[in-house]
């Protein structure tokens, strides 16, 4: 069939707007068209072109692996063609895939199965190692002559310099792909916004483009990685029977291989795989990937099978994911102000799918952040979720600015009070320091309500807004006093949801000490830090007759918490608030508290040496149980040491600082409790 004069314009069109983007994404690093939407492209002009070979010219970009090289560096050819992958978008694709391999191999499919990888989303590297001794490194370029990138790839500490364990073949090119952490990504980035040079787009580009730096002291800066998949020897085979086989070869040869690959049978086993790993594994894995690459393992079979239009193998496949990675508009720059009165940016973007989810709000952190990647409003950024489900803006996209955009700052007055913000010293955090703003309140009164503080049934985010709004409540306190009348007389509450609300919140006075002081929200102390104290001081007014030093005297409570709670507790309001909770008796001791006063309060043990009736765990659990703490080095804070039979250095050390040496009688002895 002829084509109509449409199809063939826009298969023009299409060659000449996907050459542009081979050419933004392989030359110079710098893509400004999505992966979604090229892909989509991609696959338009290769319908096209199947429909009517007539129309694909010799230079369709559908007919290239990569882009020509065009650059400063030695061109140097592959000892084999250098191939792309086809992709598989959906499990339907993956039964295609099945099906075309089982038409040429039948049933010897079986025997071998398939082997599947992480697809890792960095740069495609060749590495020829001569006698096991690195000769060069060249990137992958047209597929069939890459530039010759070696002294950079020397920079590369994971890539050995010579093989280890068995020998190996005289000359062979090891695969695969350099790649840039998203750790080291962020970190390389925050540097160049506050060196004034532009951030990179993402890993890959940011890989890549470090692999073409002229000056390979400056690639030694970047935090770059390998991962190897193949080897090649110069008549095109492999030094192995079976890919996994291979992956296994380089490994022994201490080249690192990705992690999470794994052995299918059928394609039913590779979607499971791909499902698993794209949903649960993705996340955690600190670098990019944009999917997972199934290979026929049998190296026979695949050479039977050969490649496609010299641009891809028959024998593997792509299985890509969602990206995680997303382009959209920054919106608006809002603050939200926390419990603790901490300002937290965050960004208002144009929804975007990214990974499966719809991501409109992302944290900003804070105004360095911002202001080291030079975030503006009106920006177009890149959004990804990666390493956590948690949406992390990586930096906006410069190239796509208009001038439109406007720099953001800090308010410098609470959005919800108006009061003057402030920052304290080094702290990179702003703070709303009115204890009274109602934004803090808000928050507090939610972290109040929470599960690991007073646990309070049925007070939701939106009942806690609810009766701040009726004015019913204006601190934590206040809501012992609230009564089923007045929570009845509100919107949606009637008799049955009043006093079962009312009842819920009386029942959280008789919560231990440890939630309530957690439930307080006092600067840095966590769930367990408020469990030591409590556990430690038993009740709340030793905690509050406590000296800063007596607080960092616990294990676990650095100085940072025991200042914090010092703090909150020699401030008026809070103290006030403290006896408004007391007149509503709400409890303030904790149950199972290791004695306040106990015979080792304040005291520092160390134990040493092979004790004859106690255990260690048992000699450590009695010392704190008479308020002692056990530490495990002799200093001149030590009040004395508990020496079992063979006792070495520690004992020495003991000698020598003059510190008292106690054998485990004694122990026994001293912290047996008074009367007991
Ligand atoms: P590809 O990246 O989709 O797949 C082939 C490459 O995967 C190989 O060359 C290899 O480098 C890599 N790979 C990673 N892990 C692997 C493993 N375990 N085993 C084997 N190979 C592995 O193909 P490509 O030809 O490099 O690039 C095409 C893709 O690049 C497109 O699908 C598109 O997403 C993107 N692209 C985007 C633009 C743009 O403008 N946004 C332009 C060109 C290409």
């Amino acid at each position: 069939m002829r084509p109509d004069p449409s199809t063939t314009q826009r298969a023009a069109a299409l060659r000449s707007l996907l050459s542009r983007a081979q050419h933004e994404y392989y030359v110079l690093d710098r893509p400004t068209m999505s992966d979604v939407d090229y892909d989509t492209l991609f696959r338009e002009l290769q319908a096209i072109e199947r429909e009517h070979p007539t129309l694909q010219t010799a230079d369709s970009p559908t007919r290239r692996v990569g882009a020509p090289v065009q650059s400063a560096f030695r061109t140097r050819r592959h000892l084999v063609r250098m191939l792309s992958l086809d992709n598989a978008f959906d499990d339907a694709e993956l039964g295609a895939f099945e099906q075309s391999v089982e038409r040429v191999v039948g049933d010897a499919v079986h025997r071998q199965g398939y082997t599947v990888e992480l697809k890792i989303d960095g740069a495609a590297i060749a590495l020829t190692y001569r006698d096991g001794v690195l000769e060069a490194g060249t990137t992958r370029g047209d597929g069939t002559e890459g530039e010759d990138v070696t002294a950079n790839i020397r920079t590369i500490g994971c890539i050995p310099l010579r093989l280890l364990g068995e020998a190996a073949p005289a000359l062979m090119e090891i695969r695969g792909e350099v790649y840039m952490p998203f750790a080291g990504f962020e970190q390389m980035n925050e540097t160049r916004v506050a060196a004034g040079e532009p951030v990179f787009v993402n890993p890959r580009n940011a890989a890549a483009g470090a692999l073409r730096q002229l000056d390979p002291s400056i690639t030694a800066q970047r935090p770059l990685r390998f991962f190897g998949y193949a080897a090649v020897l110069p008549d095109g085979t492999a030094p192995a029977k079976t890919q996994w086989e291979l992956l296994d070869q380089l490994d022994l040869w201490g080249v690192p291989v990705a992690p999470h690959r794994a052995r299918c049978r059928t394609m039913g086993e590779v979607a499971t795989w791909a499902q698993t790993v794209e949903h649960e594994t993705r996340a955690q894995l600190g670098f990019a990937i944009d999917g997972g690459v199934v290979k026929l393992n049998d190296m026979a079979l695949q050479d039977e099978l050969g490649i496609r239009s010299d641009r891809t193998p028959r024998w593997a496949i792509a299985r890509k994911f969602a990206p995680d990675m997303a382009v959209t508009r920054l919106q608006r720059i809002d603050v939200s102000v926390g419990r603790t009165g901490v300002l937290t940016p965050f960004a208002v973007l144009e929804p975007v799918d990214v990974g499966g989810a719809t991501v409109t709000y992302a944290s900003l952190h804070n105004a360095d952040q911002i202001a080291k990647k030079d975030l503006r409003e009106g920006d177009y950024v890149q959004v990804v979720r990666a390493g956590d489900v948690i949406p992390y803006v990586l930096g906006p996209v410069p190239e796509r600015r208009t001038g439109s955009e406007t720099a953001w700052t800090m308010p410098t007055q609470c959005p919800r009070c108006d009061r003057a913000v402030q920052r304290y010293g080094d702290d990179v955090a702003t703070y709303c320091a009115n204890v009274a703003c109602p934004g803090r309140l808000l928050e507090g009164l939610v972290h109040f309500a929470s599960k690991d503080a007073l646990d309070i049934d049925g007070l939701s985010y939106a009942r806690i807004q609810q009766l701040l709004e009726a004015g019913l409540i204006h601190d934590v306190a206040d809501l012992f006093d609230v009564t089923a009348a007045q929570l009845q007389a509100l919107d949606r509450f009637g008799q049955k949801s009043a006093d079962s609300l009312v009842a819920a919140i009386a029942a959280a006075k008789q919560q231990p000490l440890s939630r309530l002081l957690f439930g307080l929200g006092i600067r840095h102390v966590g769930a367990q830090a408020a469990q030591l104290l409590a556990k430690q001081f038993g009740h709340l007014d030793a905690i509050i007759a406590a000296t800063p030093e007596q607080l960092g005297a616990v294990r676990g409570i650095g100085d940072i918490i025991a200042s914090s709670v010092a703090t909150y507790c020699a401030d008026p309001t809070s103290r006030a608030l403290i006896e408004r909770l007391r007149a509503r008796g709400v409890r303030f001791d904790e149950p199972n508290a290791v004695q306040a006063d106990g015979p080792l309060t304040g005291a520092t043990v160390v134990l040493t040496g092979s004790l004859s009736t106690l255990s260690r765990g048992d000699a450590s659990a009695l010392i704190e149980a008479a308020g002692g703490r056990v530490t495990s080095s002799v200093s001149r804070k030590t009040t004395f040491v508990v020496a079992g039979e063979e006792a070495g250095s520690k004992l020495e050390k003991a000698v020598e600082l003059g510190i008292e040496v106690i054998d485990e009688a004694e122990l026994i002895r001293r912290t047996r409790r008074p009367g007991g």
